[in-house]
This record gives C-alpha cells, structure tokens and sequence, in this order.
C-alpha cells in the first residue's frame, strides 16, 4: 500500500513539474495543454487495465492473468496471490471432501443429509441398496416421496428422534431396517440406517428358545408338582423325619412354576410389539381387585390403603394393566417388613396419569435403581428368593408399559421405602364426569 502511494505521489509530482518546465520553456496555454494530456493519458492507462481485469474476471483462470504495469503489476499481484491461495484452499477442501466420500461410502450403514425441508441433500451408496436412494437421481427431493414407510413417515414427523425405529425392509422383505434420525445444524437431519436382520433372527432364535424350554419344562413340572401336592395330602405317606425336605422339594418346584410362568408371560410380551386386546378399562374395578389381591397377599402385616380419582379411566389390556400393577404391588408387599404401609394411588399429574405405589419398606440404595428393571437383576437374592421372587417381575412391568407408550419411574431412599410410579400418557387416558353426591 505504501508503495503504491509512493507511485502515485511520484507520478504526480513528476507531470506537475514537466508542465511548469513546459510553461517555463513556452507559455502557458502550451503547459495547460501538456497537463490534460498527461491527465488523459494516465486516465486512459487506467481505463485501460481496468478493462483488462472487468476481462479476466469473466473467466479468471490463473494461468491467464494479465501482469500489468505500473500501478497495476500491485494489483494483479495482489489478486494473483489471492487466486493462488484460494485455488490452494480449494483443493484442499476438495481432497477432504474426496476422502469423506471415500469413507462414507465405505461405512455399510446408510446415511441421508436431509434439509429442514426433508428434502435430500446428500446420501452415500449404502443409501441406495437399503433405502433406494439414488444420490444423482434424487438430490432435492423430499424423502417421504421415496421411503413410503408409514412407520418412518411417523417418526420422521413426530420430531420424537432419541429412540430409533425398526421396520421390515421395503425393499428385500427378509430385512429388518433400523432407522435413526439425528437432528443438527439449522433445523437438518441425518437419517442412519443399518440391516439388523442378523441381529434381529439371533434374536428371534433366542426368544423362541426361551418360550419352547419354559412350555417344554411347565409339562414335567407340573406333574412333579400335582404328585408332591398329592403326597402332600395324604395322611402318613410323607415320614416325619423327611417332612423338612418334603416341603423343600415343594418350595422349589413352585419357584420353579412361577419362574417359568414368568419367562413365558416375558417371552409373550416381547414376540408382539402392540398392546392386544385394548379396551376401555375399568378403573375402579382393576385398582379395587389389586387392593384385594393385596390384602389377601399380606394376610394383615401391612396397612394397605387406596386413593384413587374415580374420574380418570384408562385405555390398554386389561389383563396387562393387572399384571403391572399387580407386579408392583406384590413387590411392596414382599419388601416391606411387617407393620410397614402401603399407599396405592391413581391421579392426574399434568396431562399424566400416575398410578403409584408408595412403601415404607426397605429402600433400594440409588446406584441398583437404574437396573432395577433387567431381567434377573436383583439388589438382595436371597430376600428375592426367600419371597419367591423370580427376578423378573420388574422386567415384565417395563416391558407392558413400552408397549402402552408409558414408563415407570422408581424413587427410593435406602432404608425408609420407595415408590414406584407408573406415568401413563394423555393419548391412553380418558377423564370423565363423575356426578357428584348430592347433600
Ligand atoms: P423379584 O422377583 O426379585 O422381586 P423384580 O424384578 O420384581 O424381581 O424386582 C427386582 C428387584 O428390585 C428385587 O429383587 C428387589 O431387590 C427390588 N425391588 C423391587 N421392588 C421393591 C420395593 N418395593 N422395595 C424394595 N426393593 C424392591
């Protein structure tokens, strides 16, 4: 920059003294007329290479870059050190972009950049085997004009994406899909998905193993059983000195029994995903046999009471919500210490219904409670199995609430009792009228 001041001033000073050396030499209409002429010429040089540049730009190739002089070589060394520089970051921008190419198209996964729009922006080759997306066909169009799933076309729209979604293939029917939506950036999205069919037939492999050893033991077991029971009812057929493993053997085959009628009644909710056989339940009458079921399950060691808003009735399987609920307070029951209460409660909580059993039994320390709900997960066996516990209940309860879009939420301090709250949705609940007594 200074230096072309300094040509500037230079030049100046140089035309302004020839025209004094011309007026000196001459007169001065002759000088006035030297000045305009340099004025013009100058002017002229740099209409000129102005000209020069308005040209290049319109095609500005490097290689093409005219030199300039004078004032002019600046600045097309400026900008050609410019050009250099851009054309370098370019390329290098276009080797990355390469590389990330090359590598997205090696992840097996597909992967779809959407707009806020939906429309497809970018996809990599997986795309077109598991969605059939054709990057080069389909760039800009909305992805719901192409995967026509009504599953994903939900998800996509429920704007709900911490959870994915498995689907059957549209494509290849043997396939299961797993789809993900990750949100980013303005409002865009990244659709992953990957074939799990794999996964998904080990899976099914090992459930339907489950299900067929647990109905092929429940035959022999309950057989063993009756015959025990028989035994058992027979005045002299059991010896006094055996009595004490007589009544082990009882013992353990009802464990046995509940153990396997739970493994079954988990392997059934796990086989379908939809709650069946919805209906509009009852309420009152669900929670008052769950009260009765409980009273005769304590047999007067605890203080069972029950609050219910008689008002909010419920959508779902009837006998699922029983088993649930049942599940729970069975649990209360069996870790609660004698004398201890236990409060059943259904009421709204914002557009919630919360159905909550509170104990003052024997707490569950934080760290055990995030697991609480796996299969066989237990904080004290041998209290579990001391109450006849399988390990499974809480398993059951997850599993019958996923499937009625509802969740439970555990509190419990260690030492002084929990509370187990099933949170069901707006959608599952229905409030009506109850008609008030009159005075
Ligand atoms: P289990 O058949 O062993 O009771 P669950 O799945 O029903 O199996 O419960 C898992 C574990 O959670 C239990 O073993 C117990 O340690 C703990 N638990 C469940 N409910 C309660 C409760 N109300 N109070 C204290 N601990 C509980």
């Amino acid at each position: 920059m200074q230096d072309v001041r300094w040509k500037v001033l230079w030049l100046g000073f140089t035309l302004l003294l020839a025209s004094l050396i011309v007026w000196a030499l001459t007169d001065k209409v002759i000088a006035l007329v030297f000045l305009c002429t340099g004025l013009i010429a100058y002017l002229y040089n740099h209409l000129y290479w102005l000209n020069k540049l308005l040209n290049w730009y319109k095609d500005p190739d490097i290689s093409t870059m005219p030199i300039g002089s004078g004032l002019w070589e600046n600045v097309f060394a400026a900008i050609y050190h410019e050009q250099r520089r851009h054309s370098r970051a370019l390329n290098q921008l276009n080797s990355t972009l390469e590389k990330f190419r090359l590598a997205s198209s090696a992840i097996p996964d597909a992967v779809v950049l959407l707009n806020a729009s939906n429309q497809i922006e970018w996809s990599n080759y997986p795309a077109q085997t598991l969605l059939g997306i054709d990057l080069k066909k389909d760039m800009g169009q909305p992805i719901v004009y192409l995967v026509r799933h009504l599953d994903f076309i939900k998800y996509l729209n429920s704007h709900a994406f911490k959870d994915h979604i498995k689907v059957k293939s549209w494509i290849n029917q043997e396939s299961t899909l797993e789809i993900q939506i990750i949100p980013f950036g303005n409002n865009q999205k990244l659709v992953v998905c990957k074939d799990v069919s794999q996964v998904d037939k080990l899976e099914h492999m090992r459930r339907d193993f489950i299900a067929n050893v647990s109905h092929e033991l429940r035959t022999p077991l309950t057989v063993v059983g009756g015959f025990l029971e028989t035994l058992g009812d027979i005045k002299g057929a059991v010896p006094e000195h055996i009595q004490n493993y007589f009544s082990m053997m009882q013992d353990q085959t009802n464990r046995m029994r509940y153990l396997i009628e739970d493994l079954l009644a988990l392997s059934q909710l796990e086989s379908s995903a939809n709650a069946p056989e919805e209906s509009e339940i009852d309420i009152s009458a669900l929670l008052t046999m769950v009260l009765n079921e409980a009273k005769t399950l304590s047999k007067g060691r605890h203080e069972i009471t029950l609050h219910a808003d008689p008002s909010i009735d419920l959508i779902g399987s009837p006998q699922e919500f029983h088993s649930a609920f049942g599940n729970l307070v069975s649990n209360a029951i069996r870790y609660t210490p004698d004398g201890g209460e236990i409060s059943l409660n259904w009421k709204m909580r914002g557009q919630d219904a919360v159905f909550s059993v509170v104990d003052t039994g024997l707490g569950i320390e934080q760290k055990h409670i995030d697991r609480l709900t796996e299969r066989f997960y237990r904080v004290d066996r041998s209290r579990s199995r001391q109450t006849g516990g399988t390990g499974l209940g809480l398993s059951i309860v997850k599993h019958i609430l996923t499937r009625h879009q509802s969740r439970l939420e555990i509190e419990s301090e260690f030492g002084k009792g929990s509370t187990f709250s099933v949170v069901l949705p707006k959608s599952r609940i229905i409030q009506k009228k109850v008609p008030q007594p009159t005075a």
